[in-house]
């Protein structure tokens, strides 16, 4: 059983240093417990949160101990009513072969009805954050013109397609190269989209949306922010979902300097938390699982295999290697 340990807090990008892969002894379940072997672990970027000493809304990762993520896997044995060897669940024991779960901690999950990976990307966390995020915090409506930060990732894809699904006037996406931008029009649908990288997000903006947008989903900030604000029409809205540009900065970034400009536009700015959004799960998945079933809603995963590569998967989450969800498949 290897498990992955943070040894000590990385300053700016995380090095190979920080972390070890560690051959542990096998975990034995408790009453109430089963042991799963996972199948898929989870990468994600507020793990990078997690890895530093501030406090946040989780807790840090405590060092020399094994790191925490979703996963899912198969129950090899059962001391819990209600799960039985053979079912699979998703759980929180991720960064690690195999975990004694609390059969209250774990949900169990349906191979047949969706691919095991899709637990932890569109049709779990990722999907209900881009869901909860557009129609909840940015209280997303038909016509609206949306923009879309992080475009091809897990979260971004299906806010552009939801937003599309839903009626929007105009959706817009950014990410960070030429083939990323080709898949968000082609295969998504996007109507417009463009290579951050290319050039000053404002002007690019401004460009793909004429007409300015009604609402913002924010995965990036920093100059994305910026150019977002300057965009927005009357009674705009911008989700303030994650700012991953900033993740391993060492000195505080620089803000948007166009804050004012949401008095006159009456535009709401609002920052949100997927774990505030769980009730509104069945009717996520009652909605957005048939999209996912009949192709309307596509998706990508990016699955790098082998648990020894389940730091250098997570680094490349914060590169930009992947497109759409990362999952590491053991
Ligand atoms: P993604 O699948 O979108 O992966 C992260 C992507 O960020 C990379 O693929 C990369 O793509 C892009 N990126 C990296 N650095 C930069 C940069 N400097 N500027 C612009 N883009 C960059 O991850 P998720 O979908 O899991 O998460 C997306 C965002 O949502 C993150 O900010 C995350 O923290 C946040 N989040 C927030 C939640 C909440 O509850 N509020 C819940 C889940 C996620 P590219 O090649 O385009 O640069």
């Amino acid at each position: 059983n290897r498990e992955w340990h943070l040894l000590s807090r990385p300053v700016g990008w995380p090095k190979p240093e920080d972390f070890a892969l560690v051959e542990a002894e096998m975990p034995v379940p408790g009453e109430g417990q089963v042991l799963v072997r996972n199948r898929y672990l989870s990468v994600d970027p507020y793990m990078r949160g997690r890895m530093s000493a501030a406090k946040s809304y989780v807790a840090p990762f405590e060092l020399g101990k094994v790191m925490q993520g979703g996963a899912v896997g198969e129950v090899v044995a059962s001391n819990a009513e209600g799960l039985a060897v053979g079912d699979h669940v998703l759980h929180f024991f991720g960064w690690r072969e195999y975990a004694a779960v609390d059969a209250r901690h774990a949900v169990k999950v349906d191979p047949e009805a969706a691919p095991l990976s899709t637990y932890l990307g569109v049709l779990g966390m990722t999907g209900l954050t881009a869901y909860a995020g557009l129609l909840r915090t940015a209280a997303f409506k038909e016509g609206d013109a949306v923009f879309v930060s992080g475009a091809a990732g897990a979260v971004g894809s299906q806010v552009g397609q939801i937003a599309k699904l839903k009626g929007a006037s105009r959706v817009i996406g950014s990410a960070g190269s030429a083939e990323k931008v080709k898949l968000l029009v082609e295969e998504y649908g996007f109507d417009a989209a463009f290579n951050y990288k290319d050039g000053p997000v404002s002007e690019q903006l401004r460009a793909a949306a004429p007409d300015g947008v009604d609402v913002y989903f924010d995965n990036v900030g920093g100059d994305h922010l910026e150019a977002a604000i300057g965009s927005l029409n009357q009674g705009g809205r911008i989700a303030v979902c994650g700012m991953i540009s900033v993740y391993n900065n060492t000195e505080p970034a620089p803000g948007p300097k166009n804050l004012a400009r949401l008095i006159q536009t009456r535009g709401r700015i609002e920052g949100f938390l997927v774990g505030d959004h769980y009730d509104l799960q069945p009717q996520f998945v009652q909605e957005v699982g048939p999209w996912v079933r009949d192709g309307r809603l596509k998706y990508r995963e990016t699955v790098v295999e082998g648990i020894e590569n389940n730091l250098e998967a997570f680094l490349g989450v914060l590169r930009g290697d992947n497109i759409g969800k990362m999952v590491v498949k053991l």
